[in-house]
């Protein structure tokens, strides 16, 4: 990029990161090398974030920073996988030290928390967009997917979908105002979300199926419910809603940001019956809250049922609220 590059790479990228033996050769040649051990499958999955488009423009780059990384340890939680090292493509529209300082202090937080190193990257001038690689392992045929879900199997999602759709209605300023303890909550569930990694790698062995929940619980597990060639009975009134989005949205309106809202970063996932004991155990040594909210069922589809009854759902909640 510019004359100042090398310098930049090197005072923000090169050091302060998580240090692993595994890493050969990590940021500063022309590619990263790293150890794979035996018996182990290497994971791999990329997610790019564009301003304007995926965030606001006015989010605080130490948030920006954060959720790039956040995303994609949501993609290896979902297979099972442990994420091990990561590469970063930054394209800047300027060199803003400020700025990349709170970038990087966001990105080194969780990378830091999860034991990722940073091991390589490329940095360019344009519209600001951050992509992030995350590689990570798995015991070889571990890795849970989408396609595994049978008839019969109950269907979990972790945390409190709805919360993050909520939270960006607030920081776009479209909602309506509300007590400020709620209001914080919501705002830090869309901006520092929670990757349920440990959950993810708890899971294995127990889960039949599992996908991240990113566009919305509806939509997510629709493609779920598609990649196993299953359909799905969904109860809403066992949707977790957390107090803070039924206090400041009403029940319906939860119920719609938590089927039709994006962000959340929770994972759905199927277990069959004879493993429920071992998910609840699963899921209390990951100290994460699951929630079984329907059954896997032959028939295609998704049908959800309100006390009973086969109701259509409501799933553009963020939509509506934009509105
Ligand atoms: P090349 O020109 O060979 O592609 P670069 O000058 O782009 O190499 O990068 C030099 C080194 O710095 C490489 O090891 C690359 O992986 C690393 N790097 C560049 N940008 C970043 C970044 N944003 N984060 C981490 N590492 C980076
Ligand atoms: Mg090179």
């Amino acid at each position: 990029m510019s004359l100042g590059e090398f310098a930049l790479i090197e005072r923000f990228f090169a050091e302060g990161f998580a240090r692993r033996e595994d890493v050969a050769i990590g940021v500063g040649d022309d590619a990263a090398v790293v150890r794979v051990p035996a018996g182990s499958e290497l994971v791999v999955a990329v997610d790019t974030i564009v301003s304007g488009v995926h965030f606001p423009e006015e989010l605080a780059p130490e948030h920006v920073g954060y959720r790039a990384l956040a995303v994609n340890l949501s993609d290896l939680a979902a297979m099972g996988a442990k994420p091990c090292w990561c590469t970063l493509a930054l394209t800047l529209p300027r060199v803003d030290e400020g700025w990349l300082q709170d970038f990087t202090r966001g990105f080194r937080e969780l990378a830091i928390g999860h034991g990722v190193a940073l091991i390589g990257g490329d940095t360019t001038r344009g519209p600001l967009t951050l992509t992030v690689q995350i590689l990570g392992l798995v015991p070889s045929g571990s890795a849970i997917r989408r396609s595994g879900a049978g008839a019969g199997d109950f269907i979990f999602v972790s945390g409190t979908p709805g919360d993050a759709a909520a939270g960006l209605g607030l920081i776009q300023g479209k909602n309506p105002k509300m007590q400020s303890e709620h209001d914080r909550y919501l705002r830090n569930r869309f901006l520092t979300p929670t990757p349920r990694v440990e959950l993810g790698l708890a899971l294995r062995g127990i889960a039949s199926a599992a996908i991240d929940v990113s566009d919305g619980l509806h939509a997510d597990l629709a493609k779920l419910m598609t990649a196993s060639s299953t359909g799905a009975h969904v109860d809403l009134n066992q949707l977790p809603l957390s107090p803070a989005l039924v206090d400041s949205q009403g029940v319906a309106r939860a119920r719609g940001l938590a089927l039709g809202g994006g962000d959340d970063y929770e994972l759905c996932f199927t277990v069959p019956a004879d493993r429920l004991s071992a998910v609840r155990r699963a899921a209390a040594a990951s100290e994460c809250s699951i929630t079984r909210i329907g059954v896997v069922e032959a028939e295609t589809g998704l049908r959800c049922f309100d006390a009973g009854h086969l109701v259509t759902v409501d799933t553009t909640g963020y939509d509506h609220f934009a509105s």
